[in-house]
């Protein structure tokens, strides 16, 4: 496969996992926390399956452990990490990843 080839796939990937986290967002916010769960889910497989590098408020809205989209006092908390001197976001399921 040639590179231009690899990186039209690439985009495509990128953006099929935009949309899928905007759909996620958009189920969360009507109450279907299954739904926005699996669109998540769908969105990491093809992140995994591609390796693909997205964004980095891409790379940042949503958990890489439970799969919950992440939306800043919902479903996770900011805070500052005095000991490492940096902001740090924690999940619902308490996951914590440094920013
Ligand atoms: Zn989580």
């Amino acid at each position: 496969m040639d590179s231009r080839r690899k990186n039209i796939i690439k985009s495509s990937v990128s953006s099929s996992i935009e949309k899928l986290l905007n759909q996620s967002r958009t189920a969360y916010s009507d109450g279907n926390l299954t739904r926005s769960i699996r669109y998540v889910r769908m969105a990491f497989e093809l992140l995994k399956k591609h390796k693909v590098k997205l964004p980095a408020e891409l790379k940042n809205s949503f958990c890489r452990k439970c799969c919950l989209i992440w939306i800043p006092d919902k479903t996770l908390k900011i805070k500052f990490d005095t000991k490492n001197n940096c902001l740090r976001v924690v999940c619902n399921c308490g996951y914590s990843k440094r920013l």
